[in-house]
């Protein structure tokens, strides 16, 4: 293996960015100079018979560290449970191990969260999630905590999915036979390349199945029918998945959150100067 070959599994170690490996003093300074903190969100759900259940943990951690030195960020502790699983975007709440919060309990933690960095004089706030139920709670929870607050010269950034603004060219080469929507794309070509990447420790490749629901029509069902769910949990084509794939992608959404940041919650907003 070339030294440039070597996975970037940054959730291993201790890091001079993650928030809860800092003393208070520390970050106290960090507040000081105008450091932000960025929370990464996932959540404890099954992905297949290959990839662990904190696949959207690890994830979106991985690339909070990525962004985070040159923003001059800190990385809080991960939102490691998220909003109900459903069956057509993640298997559903049936398998062993989806272990979701209901909605007002999930938006009232991202909300209380917030709320506190915001009470300890950070500025520049960014949400970074991954888990695709989580959507509109987020936004909720950061919207709440802002309201709480009554300084209004800090900012938070909503992130949410950003595998979602991967280019045509590399959606072709992940998707050489077409891609069939983020929805069943779950534990399947992306997260799975991603995780061979970035933490091949946790990839049990010699399980990496194709799989699909008998049924995944436009709407949901109470409760959920048999056929929503395919038996393994994966919801597509897991043997597509390469270490190859998984690097490109890396590299586009490491680049798209940077850059978004970049914009939006740079170190010194324009209004500071
Ligand atoms: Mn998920």
């Amino acid at each position: 293996m070339t030294p440039d070959r070597e996975p970037a599994r940054a959730t291993t170690r201790a890091h001079a960015r993650f928030l809860g490996e800092r003393t208070w003093p520390e970050v106290q300074s960090a507040i000081a100079r105008n450091a932000g903190v960025i929370l990464p969100i996932g959540a404890t759900e099954q992905h297949g018979p290959h990839l662990p259940l904190n696949t959207d943990v690890v994830l979106p951690t991985e690339v909070a560290l990525a962004v985070a030195e040159p923003l001059d960020l800190l990385v809080a502790p991960a939102l490691a449970y998220g909003s109900r699983s459903r069956p057509l975007s993640g298997g559903g709440q049936g398998f062993v191990g989806t272990t979701s919060l209901r909605g007002p309990t999930f938006i009232a933690l991202i909300t209380d969260v917030l709320s506190e960095w915001l009470r300890h004089g950070f500025r520049r706030l960014a949400v970074l999630n991954w888990h695709w139920e989580n959507h509109n709670f987020v936004y909720e929870g950061a919207y709440e905590a802002l309201e709480l607050r009554t300084r209004t010269d800090a900012r938070i950034a909503v992130m949410e999915s950003p595998f979602g603004q991967l280019s045509p060219e590399t959606m072709n080469t992940l998707y050489p036979e077409g891609f069939p929507g983020w929805e069943p794309e779950h534990a399947s070509i992306l997260e799975t390349s991603l995780m061979m990447h970035l933490r091949p420790d946790l990839v049990r490749e010699e399980l990496m199945i194709d799989d699909a629901a008998a049924r995944s029509p436009w709407y949901d069902v109470l409760p959920t029918p048999d056929d929503f769910v395919p038996t393994s949990g994966v919801l597509w084509k897991a043997t597509q998945a390469t270490r190859e794939k998984g690097e490109l992608a890396w590299g586009e959404i490491v680049e798209g959150v940077s850059q978004a940041l970049v914009k939006d919650l740079p170190r010194t907003r324009s209004d500071d100067a």
